[in-house]
C-alpha cells in the first residue's frame, strides 16, 4: 500500500499544471480567450465583482480598445446576463452565487468570432490547498 502511494505522489508531481486550474500571476483563475493561447482572461474577486483582466500570451497586461465581453449565468433553460463594465485592466462583472457558472463570450474587435470560456464559481474550500475551489492550487487528480 506504501509503494502505491509513492508511485500516485511521484505521478502527480509530473501532471502539468494546466491540466487543474490554472492560475495567473496574481492569482486569479485563467481562462481562454482566444484558440491559440494567445489571449487569456485572469479573474479575481474584489468585493462583489468579478474582475477579469486581458493577459497575452505572455501573460502580460493588453491594453484596452475594441474588446468586448458578454457575461451570462444561471441555467440554459433561463440564462440570466450580468452587467459587464470595462475598466483599464479588462472588464468587471457582478459575482455570481456559488456554485453557479459564469459563461463569457469574449470578442478581441466587434466583427472577431466570440470565443467562449466558462467556469463553475465554487468557492467551498479545498481541504488540500484551503484555497476555494474554483481558484484550487492542488495537482488534478488521476
Ligand atoms: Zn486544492
Amino acid at each position: 500500500m506504501k509503494t502505491k502511494l509513492t508511485l500516485l505522489a511521484l505521478i502527480s508531481t509530473l501532471t502539468f499544471a494546466h491540466e487543474g486550474v490554472e492560475r495567473g500571476p496574481n492569482g486569479g483563475r485563467i481562462l481562454e480567450f482566444s484558440k491559440n493561447e494567445t489571449m487569456h482572461g485572469e479573474v479575481l474577486v474584489k468585493g462583489d465583482k468579478f474582475h477579469i483582466a486581458l493577459l497575452d500570451k505572455d501573460k502580460k497586461p493588453v491594453a484596452m480598445a475594441e474588446q468586448t465581453l458578454t457575461a451570462t449565468t444561471g441555467v440554459r433553460e433561463a440564462p440570466q446576463k450580468l452587467a459587464v463594465e470595462k475598466d483599464a485592466k479588462g472588464f468587471v462583472v457582478p459575482v455570481v452565487k456559488s456554485g453557479e457558472w459564469l459563461i463569457l463570450q469574449f470578442k478581441n474587435e466587434p466583427k472577431a468570432k466570440a470565443v467562449t470560456a466558462r467556469f463553475e464559481y465554487n468557492t467551498a474550500i479545498c481541504e488540500g490547498c484551503q484555497a476555494q475551489e474554483w481558484i484550487c492550487k492542488c495537482e488534478p487528480e488521476k
